[in-house]
């Protein structure tokens, strides 16, 4: 028992002496040695303090895919250590500047005083840089708003004031393979009988449909390209499928400079269960196929099996911007995909809101019911110059007064 093999992340195994340094991705100003930070849509570090602008040499070399034994066998992929903080509420796991001393958590606002240590981890091949700046996610997330109805004040306003929106990169896994599936089924084609059945005491002749089952076998080969897996719990599925898609061939070699300015979680869905859902949505598109190659009207699939080679994958960071607030003890979340503006939220309704629109409308539909009875009666609302004017009795300018529309007209219109 003394081979214990090194898997990362638990928590008593004995680290090997190669670990890297803790990466801090900080970049000092060399005019005033204030922080610098990545600037979004340009390859260049700015400084915020001076003004001074530091460019990236932009790198071409081609992202490195990994063979998958070297990921699933820890420690033979490249690794890195960074400092992080998790969530006591949400798990998230994010990096963590020693310097600062409390954060909040971007995925669900709540308050995290401590950095929880080190984690070490298969190193980043590439990422997706921002390219969206914040005031653009800052206007994105304001359109997204104005176009809800019934949002509480307090959410309105924190959304006016830029909702502390927080430029994040998230952990993705990807996956290519070459997959070669043999496959047992059968076939159905639809063909017509005529039949001859009584109806009404006579007898009438009808096509009746039948299928005809044939068996089939046979192969299916498909090679999959960056299979894109979400590394992380944090994000509801449904919030960062509703950011895709995402533009892979944005890809840059990673480089910490990216990062600076910006957070980075760590993943917490490991290799081996990434590969695993991987596999799942590269056998419903292989499924697909083989529905395709058996052809007919109807197929029945009674045996696949998928040999799958040459297995790569890469460990990706992709762009968001995310504000979470808390709101009557409910976290809830923006996210804008920080490469394309994509937005997606969750928000609380305003009951109050709600029923003020509700009185509203009542007021509404009664002052159009005042306005008309007293056009009935010869009142004149808008004087003979406003162009607006009501003449007794005119009934159907009087309909449009209220601005309700003929659904609540008829009952005064008809009397
Ligand atoms: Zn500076
Ligand atoms: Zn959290």
């Amino acid at each position: 028992m003394t081979n214990i093999p090194d898997v990362p992340r638990a928590p008593d195994a004995p680290r090997p002496p190669e670990v890297p340094t803790t990466q801090e991705h900080r970049f000092p100003c060399d005019t005033c040695g204030g922080d610098m930070r990545f600037d979004p849509g340009d390859d260049r570090l700015v400084c915020d303090h001076c003004g001074h602008l530091e460019p990236l040499t932009p790198r071409t070399d081609a992202i490195a895919e990994i063979a998958i034994a070297r990921g699933l066998d820890a420690g033979t992929a490249p690794q890195e250590e960074t400092r992080v903080a998790d969530c006591p509420n949400c798990g998230a796991r994010f990096e963590f500047d020693p310097a600062i001393h409390a954060a909040e958590c971007p995925f669900c606002a709540t308050l995290v005083v401590t950095d929880t240590g080190t984690d070490r981890h298969i190193k980043p091949a590439g990422l997706v840089p921002f390219q969206l700046e914040q005031a653009q996610a800052k206007d994105a997330m304001k359109r997204w708003l104005g176009s809800l109805w019934f949002a509480p004040n307090g959410l309105t306003k924190y959304v006016r004031d830029g909702g502390r929106l927080k430029g994040m990169y998230v952990p993705f896994w990807t996956f290519d393979a070459q997959t070669d599936t043999a496959y047992t089924g059968m076939r159905g084609d639809t063909y017509f009988v005529t039949q001859t059945v009584i109806r009404d005491g006579k007898p009438v002749t009808v096509q009746v449909p039948k299928i005809r089952w044939t068996p089939r076998r046979g192969r299916v080969r498909r090679f999959f390209d960056d299979v894109l897996i979400l590394a992380s719990p944090s994000l509801p599925k449904s919030h960062t499928d509703a950011l895709q898609p995402w533009d892979l061939s944005g890809l840059t070699p990673y480089a910490p400079q990216y990062l600076a300015g910006f957070r980075a979680e760590a993943y917490r869905v490991e290799l081996s269960d990434g590969l695993e859902e991987a596999k799942q949505k590269m056998r419903e598109v292989i499924t697909r196929d083989v529905r395709m190659d058996i052809g007919g009207d109807q197929q029945q699939i009674t045996g696949m099996q998928t040999r799958m080679s040459d297995v790569t994958f890469k460990h990706i960071l992709l762009p968001i911007w995310i504000a979470a607030y808390k709101y009557r003890g409910r976290s809830f979340r923006f996210v804008v995909n920080g490469q394309t503006g994509r937005v997606q939220g969750e928000r609380p309704y305003s009951a109050w809101k709600i029923a003020f629109a509700v009185i509203a409308a009542l007021i509404l539909a009664g002052i159009a019911a005042f306005l008309y009875a007293g056009a009935q009666g010869g009142f004149d609302i808008g004087g003979a110059g406003g162009g607006f004017g009501v003449p007794g009795g005119d009934r159907i300018v009087v309909r449009d007064v209220g601005g309700l529309g003929p659904a609540n007209a008829p009952s005064w219109l008809d009397d």
